[in-house]
């Protein structure tokens, strides 16, 4: 064997382990299909100088000592709170919005009946309802509560969007950390490389966050995903353009979901600024989609793939797309500390 480790994709989920790995000993080569590391957070500086989140604004965010200790290896921060607008009746308004009192019990039955038992059917009707509507191409009744409950409900007046004890970003950007954290002589990263079985034979174990069915042949079905895509607008502007770092629009008759203006959460002064809409569509198969729908009918699929993983004794399946499950960075570099945690652990998966 040449390596202990294959590891196939060098997001959070990839990465960290590949560096976990690293630390304790471990021959690991990192692959991923992109030309660059660092998944979806990847970012990088556009022709016109400006720091942009290539693949959407990423804002990091964590209640976890340990997840900020891990990433502080690699990258100094700064400080950073997010705050968003929401266009709603004509005019912006702060978001998330501040719920009504209800006086109900949380309901979690769906996102819908989540969302109005903790803030109102006015506010479902006026902030969630088309928002939802385009983001996830369905009604709100006929999505988990786990997808509205990713979304803040305030009942006070702090206005940011997280709460979190930790709000930073990176402060070189999260290319430059990820490039930090695989700078180890235990690691191999190998670029435009998408996975194929024949690497199987290179190595010991396989981590795998890329997405399970597309492992095993789709023979299950598809999974079902959500995917954004973007449109990047640059202009001449020493001035910050957008009033918040985000913009949200509920109504159905603005085409796309939300902009946002990456100087503001960045941090970069520049003379040029790049604003980014997002227009939300079905995934149709693509190498690495963005929201995993979590209804009856993605869970049915997923419970198939489930068990074939279950029984997969040399692959471990992980990361946002390997778990199916919207996790944000910090809980995926959570699941990564837990996996490669113990010597047990090495050896157990
Ligand atoms: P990914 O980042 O998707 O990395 C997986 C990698 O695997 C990819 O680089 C892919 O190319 C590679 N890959 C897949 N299949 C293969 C294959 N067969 N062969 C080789 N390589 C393969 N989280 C936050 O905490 N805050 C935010 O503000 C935030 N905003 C987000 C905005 C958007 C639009 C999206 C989509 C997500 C956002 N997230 C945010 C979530 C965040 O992106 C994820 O938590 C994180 O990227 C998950 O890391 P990962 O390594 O599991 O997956």
């Amino acid at each position: 064997m040449i390596f202990d480790y294959l590891i196939v994709g060098a997001g959070f989920a990839g990465s960290t382990c590949a560096r976990l790995l690293a630390d304790a000993g471990k021959k690991v080569l990192l692959i991923d299909a992109r030309n660059h590391v660092g998944g979806n957070a990847y970012d990088r500086v556009s022709d016109h100088g400006v720091l942009i989140h290539e693949y959407g604004l990423h804002i990091f965010h964590t209640n976890s000592r340990q997840v900020f200790d891990f990433l502080s290896r690699f990258t100094d921060w700064n400080f950073y709170e997010h705050r968003v607008k929401s266009f709603v009746d004509g005019e912006l308004k702060q978001f998330p919005p501040r719920g009504e009192e209800t006086g109900n019990v949380t309901d979690n039955t769906s996102a819908k009946s989540y969302i109005i038992s903790k803030a109102g059917q006015d506010i479902w009707d006026r902030y969630y309802r088309g928002y939802t509507l385009k983001q996830w191409g369905r009604d709100g009744a006929d999505l988990p509560a786990s997808t509205a409950a990713r979304v803040p409900v305030r009942s006070d007046d702090d206005d940011r969007y997280f709460t979190d004890r930790y709000q930073v970003m990176p402060r070189d950007g999260y290319t430059k950390m990820f490039e930090r954290m695989l700078d180890h002589e235990n690691i191999t990263t190998e670029l435009n490389t998408p996975f194929s079985s024949d690497l199987h034979d290179n190595c010991e174990r396989i981590i795998y966050t890329g997405r399970p069915d597309a492992y095993y042949n789709y023979c299950c079905g598809f999974l079902p995903f959500r995917n954004v895509q973007f449109s990047h607008e640059t202009s001449y502007s020493p001035e910050l353009k957008l009033p918040a770092a985000q913009l949200n629009y509920p109504s159905l008759d603005v085409p796309f979901t939300r902009e946002y203006e990456h100087r503001w959460f960045t941090g970069q002064r520049h003379d040029w600024t790049t604003i980014t809409r997002e227009y939300a569509y079905m995934d149709l198969g693509s190498m690495s989609p963005f929201y995993p729908v979590r209804n009856d009918a993605g869970n049915s699929i997923w419970r198939k793939y489930q068990a074939l993983m279950s029984a997969d004794k040399k692959v471990l399946f992980t990361g946002r797309l390997g778990s199916f499950r919207y996790y944000n960075m910090d809980q995926v570099v959570a699941q990564s500390l837990r996996i490669t945690n113990s010597a047990t652990a090495f050896r157990a998966f």
